[in-house]
């Protein structure tokens, strides 16, 4: 039995209670055994925690971990299987930054999955989509007016292409998506920033098809459905077809916020990615397109997300990490505070929720009986919601009661 003692931290639950200080918290064989723990048991491995800030590990409801976006000729060229031994580099700036589950919004294979889970590689606990389903044109089409066909992932064994129209075709690529590992299903309900023949605002499957992959994926023990929605008309359609949570979600009236309060949809908002768009253009390699529409929608973008948090709609963090530099998620917690959430509902966003919109039931709180996933921060986030962003102050880094990432000062 590996026992790991760690001695003298403030605790932030994850629950949204107030901070607990100066306690001691003792993991017994991956899970949470005590969060006020009196002594070390005689076995035990013991951390001093030094009146550091013991947080679950973060948990980011949408990543892309098999890509960062590089320049056009950049991808081109680079050797189809380099990016698999890349994406290590991907998910270890992850883990170090506190991420240690995350639910993956396209691009990622079973292969990665079980390659984490296995130990050959580390890695973020994940949940995946395998590839969006996507309308013909549509965003997650990479196919270019030249005729050029540019995906951000090109489909292989275990990675089916997304492209699918009408009833009969949406239900197939569905219960392709489900043959190849599936956690949960991503489809693309309304264009995009990135995508190079659409707009955020039109809408893309209809609400027949959305239903029906609704079914489909509900069929198969409840598996959920995830939807990039920025657009208001696409938004609508997939909360009437029961879309589980709304990723971007750029373009919400009150109505449709008081629809999803009532419904339970979660919202997950990648405040940052438009953000880090327009930062990053140039290293990025990001098209004119995409930067044009990035600055069309990043002040609507906030304002949408204001108006879901104040209407009570349960928002569950997430980036989209690897449109932009994977390790930088956690600038989110302080954009989702600059648009008016407090830090601890900020935090409650990347843990409770979060965990919640991802089906778990024993991960994404410092509580017994729980996985045992936490970060040590050496300020007090909700002091300094911005601190969770530094690297060097993320002090420790487990999951499953394994330290990966332990540089105390
Ligand atoms: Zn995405």
């Amino acid at each position: 039995m590996t026992k790991l003692f760690i001695e003298n931290v403030n605790l932030i639950d994850g629950t949204g209670s107030e901070t607990i200080n100066h306690t001691n918290v003792l993991i017994e064989n991956g899970k949470f055994k005590s969060v006020n723990a009196a002594a070390a048991p005689h076995d035990a491995e013991v951390v001093d925690g030094r009146g550091q800030y013991m947080l679950p590990g973060m948990i980011d409801a949408h990543v892309h971990m098999m890509t960062e976006f590089k320049p056009l000729e950049e991808r081109l060229t680079t050797p189809f299987s380099y990016n698999f031994y890349l994406a290590q580099q991907h998910l270890d700036r992850t883990l170090n930054a506190g991420i240690t589950s995350v639910r993956d919004a396209l691009g990622s294979d079973l292969g990665l999955k079980k390659a984490i889970d296995d130990g050959l590689v580390t890695g973020p606990r994940m949940q995946i989509s395998i590839n969006a389903l996507t309308i013909t044109g549509g965003h997650g089409d990479g196919y270019n007016y030249s005729g050029t066909v540019t995906d951000l992932m090109q489909p292989h064994p275990g990675m089916p292409h997304g492209i699918c129209d009408g009833i009969d075709e949406v239900r197939k690529k569905t219960r392709e998506m489900l043959r190849a590992g599936a956690d949960v299903i991503k489809v693309h309900a309304t264009g995009g920033v990135s995508s190079p023949t659409d707009h955020p605002k039109f809408t893309q499957f209809s609400l027949e098809e959305l239903k029906v992959i609704v079914e489909e994926a509900q069929f198969r023990n409840g598996v959920k459905v995830m939807a990039h929605a920025q657009g208001l008309e696409g938004i609508r359609q997939c909360v009437e077809a029961g879309i589980h949570s709304i990723e971007h979600g750029i373009y919400m009236d009150d109505e449709i916020c008081g629809k999803m309060k009532d419904q339970g949809t979660y919202l997950v908002p990648t405040l940052l990615a438009p953000v880090s768009v327009l930062e990053f253009a140039d290293e990025l390699g990001m098209s004119k397109a995409a930067i044009e529409k990035s600055e069309e929608v990043i002040q609507i973008h906030k304002e949408s997300f204001t108006r879901a948090y104040n209407a009570g709609v349960k928002i569950a963090m997430g980036t989209d990490a690897g449109v932009f530099k994977h390790g930088t998620n956690l600038r989110e917690l302080e954009l989702m505070v600059e648009c008016g959430m407090t830090p601890m509902d900020a935090i409650t966003a990347s843990t409770k929720t979060a965990a919640e919109c991802l089906g778990y039931t024993d991960t994404g709180l410092v509580k017994e009986g729980y996985t045992a996933d936490f970060i040590l921060s050496k300020e007090n986030p909700l002091e300094n919601i911005g601190a969770l962003k530094a690297h060097d102050n993320i002090q420790m880094v487990a999951k499953d009661g394994v330290i990966h990432k332990n540089i105390i000062d």
